[in-house]
């Protein structure tokens, strides 16, 4: 079984075809056998992945640190939930269980999850592909800022392929599906 790491939004306040597009790769990543992991949130987009998973009988870990889960931030009907220390562990370990990883919208959290995995693919410390789910064209800014950095010379023109651009949940699955029946 596949494990793709997936980081999004814990806002509660967007609009519901958020939370559809959320739940719609959660269902998808069940109906494909595929394992997700995430930030273990119950809440915002978060916690629809989440739910979109459990509702087809899937695989979703959840690794959120141990003062989160004092707040009770952490869903709590999930198949596996993964304590840790810091902030930093979790994305690591996030990472370090990934066949993949994917960015759905999301605020300052996920920018930064998605900027780090990035920069560990171009440090090759992360050598799996990276998706970014662009539906809504929510990411148009961000990606123009990637293609100002490659313009301005501070990325190489070859760091775009650290990041592959996909429009909606039914693209991300094609694309993970070809990813991993070449990568078997
Ligand atoms: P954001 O994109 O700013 O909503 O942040 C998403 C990320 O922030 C998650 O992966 C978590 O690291 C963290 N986070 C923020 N709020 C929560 C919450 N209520 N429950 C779980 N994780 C949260």
């Amino acid at each position: 079984m596949k494990s793709v790491c997936v980081y999004c939004a814990s806002s509660n306040h967007v609009n519901p075809f958020y939370f559809d597009l959320a739940r719609e790769v959660g269902v998808l990543f069940a109906q494909n056998n595929i394992h997700c992991i995430y930030g273990a949130g119950s809440v915002g987009l978060m916690g629809s992945l989440a739910d979109g998973v459990l509702s087809q009988h899937g695989e979703v870990t959840g690794i959120i640190p141990r003062f989160m889960c004092e707040l009770e931030w952490n869903h709590t009907n999930l198949s596996e939930l993964i304590l840790t220390e810091t902030m930093h562990e979790r994305k690591e370990l996030m990472m370090r269980k990934a066949d993949a990883a994917v960015a759905l919208p999301g605020g300052i959290g996920t920018f930064e999850e998605l900027v780090e995995a990035i920069t560990w693919g171009k440090l090759k410390l992360f050598n799996r592909p990276i998706f970014i789910v662009n539906a809504n064209n929510y990411f148009d800014h961000l990606l123009a800022m990637f293609e100002n950095a490659v313009k301005e010379k501070f990325m190489d023109e070859e760091d775009r392929q650290l990041w592959k651009v996909v429009n909606s949940a039914e693209e991300l699955l094609t694309e993970l599906n070809s990813y991993f029946s070449q990568n078997a």
